[in-house]
């Protein structure tokens, strides 16, 4: 995947001059990067090898100082590459390989602004670690209910620039749901202050969506106003088995009707899944004596007692046991045991990265077609792909599955990288088919560039398109990410 350019224009030659040091001016030595090692970090994504050059990255400490780099780039069409934590999992947040873009990081905006607890909100800069989030809502007893497993590094502003979901979307909703309002830099530098701190807000279009999942292409996100929500004092967690998901999409309705939006966690987990987890990562169990072929990892959370959330869950399951939908199951006893069996799901990814050649999707469909989709498409690509092993895990409450199939056992890994586009088409057109979306969580980015015209009317492309050319005219902004081009010259 590394290597791909843009088709930018090289550096101009006055670069140095027009570009670079009005922008020093600006941010100091501190807040510019041009040694190639000092940079290589941010050159790179930690995973599937995106690698890109850049003459240079800025660290802007102000949202003002950010805003007067943009009009530098603005005013010499210098391409920019909006990047938070680095953690993206789409070549997004990188910059392209002809080494003309240069990056924008939103390292040193990193303070809490504001908490407002009456209001139930907090007003953070782009910078801030989504951990350091979690844990200041903590602090003054509430929530913030971001949680995935990049939290340690991923950066608000790269959650609020992707919609990221993770873990507790069934709850909480992902971010589109959690931003009340956004401060953001445009393409020419200008500054739109919309930190309004409103449930409701009808006056006009609402602007903040549209640059929330724009992957940095419309402006660059420097603020926002954050949604918080009372800490729950008690958790329940399950992992239940069942013989196949149409079971576990049964016993998500059924648990829906008795705990409603007590249910923040409902993870479906193939058997392969643990069994990979298991081989590769330490300390994940597998607490059930019996092997059953999925698996249900359920969370309720509420502000009640942890007995009456604990016989709530247990009461689901007996249900679900009696009308056939769950085989077994171990609801945890106590926080350490919960602890043990999330480790199962976060082992998941990690496991897989040392299972070989892996073919990873993060679609959604209807949770009613759920089942459906997971029998259609194993069918289809052991029919094209005869060996290749079924590995599905994912956010069931969501439709969200990362149907992420590995490669046969003992296949030959080149061959089998070699049957990317065909696993992709095969995947993705059954998605489209049963009304799904090809990217539930992580993006377009350059990943599924290509992809789009396949799978978005001209329609919906055109309106992207438009949208991108009214923004950011001189398409310098995270160019040749989500839409190869804007109808506009770089
Ligand atoms: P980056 O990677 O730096 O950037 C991502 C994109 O946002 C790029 O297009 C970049 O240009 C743009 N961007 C960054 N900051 C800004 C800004 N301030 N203004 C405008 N654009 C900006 N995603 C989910 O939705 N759910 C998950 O459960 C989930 N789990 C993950 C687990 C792991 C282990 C990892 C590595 C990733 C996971 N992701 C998940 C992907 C997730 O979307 C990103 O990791 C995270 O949200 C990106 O934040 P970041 O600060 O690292 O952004």
């Amino acid at each position: 995947t590394s290597g791909q350019t843009s088709g930018q224009t090289a550096l101009r030659p006055d670069f140095e001059t027009a570009v670079l040091a009005p922008i020093r001016a600006i941010v100091g030595d501190r807040g510019l990067i041009t040694d190639p090692d000092t940079m290589k970090p941010f050159m790179e994504s930690w995973r599937d090898g995106w690698v890109g050059r850049s003459p240079a990255v800025v660290l802007p400490d102000s949202t003002e100082a950010l805003a007067a780099v943009v009009r530098i780039c603005a005013e010499t069409r210098t391409p920019i590459v909006p990047q938070g934590g680095n953690t993206g999992l789409t070549g997004a947040s990188q910059p392209h390989a002809d080494g003309s873009e240069i990056v924008i990081s939103t390292n040193r905006l990193n303070r809490i602004r504001e908490i407002d607890i009456d209001n139930d909100t907090m007003t953070v800069e782009a910078g801030c670690i989504l951990a350091n989030i979690q844990n200041a809502a903590r602090d003054v007893g509430r929530l913030f209910p971001m949680s995935l497993a990049a939290e340690g590094s991923c950066q608000i502003g790269g959650n609020i620039a992707t919609n990221a979901g993770g873990v507790q979307v069934l709850r909480y909703g992902n971010m589109r749901n959690l931003v009340a309002g956004l401060e953001v830099v445009l393409p020419d530098g200008r500054i739109w202050d919309g930190l309004r701190g409103l449930r409701k807000d009808n006056a006009g279009y609402d602007l903040k969506q549209i640059f929330i999942g724009s992957e940095g292409t419309l402006g660059i996100v420097t603020a926002a106003v954050l949604k918080l929500s009372p800490l729950p004092r008690a958790t329940a967690t399950a992992l239940v088995a069942v013989s196949a998901p149409s079971d576990a999409v049964d016993l998500l309705t059924r648990a829906k009707g008795v705990a409603g939006d007590r249910i923040v966690t409902f993870e479906l987990i193939q058997r392969a899944c643990i069994d990979v987890a298991r081989r590769h990562v330490p300390d994940v169990p597998d607490p059930l004596r019996d092997r059953y072929p999925w698996y249900v990892l359920v969370e309720l959370a509420d502000q009640d007692s942890g007995n009456r959330l604990a016989e709530m869950l247990e009461s689901i399951l007996e249900a679900g046991m009696e009308a056939g939908e769950v085989l077994d199951g171990v609801v945890a006893a106590s926080k350490a045991q919960a602890d043990s069996l999330w480790r199962i799901r976060e082992g998941i990814p990690e496991g897989q990265k040392r299972e070989g050649v892996s073919f990873k999707h993060d679609v959604s469909v209807p949770i009613s077609r759920v089942a459906r989709f997971l029998d259609r498409t194993d069918a289809a690509l052991e029919r094209a792909c005869p060996g290749i092993r079924p590995f599905s895990f994912g956010h069931l409450g969501d439709g969200n599955i990362h149907y992420n199939p590995i490669q046969a056992e003992d296949g030959d890994p080149a061959e089998w990288r070699a049957k990317l586009a065909t696993v992709n088409a095969i995947v993705h057109d059954i998605v489209v088919d049963l009304g799904g979306s090809i990217s539930a969580e992580h993006g377009i980015g350059r990943l599924r560039i290509d992809e789009m015209p396949r799978y978005k009317s001209p329609v919906e492309l055109e309106m992207m398109a438009t949208l991108k050319r009214a923004f950011d005219p001189h398409n310098i902004m995270n160019p040749g990410k989500i839409l190869h081009s804007s109808g506009v010259a770089p």
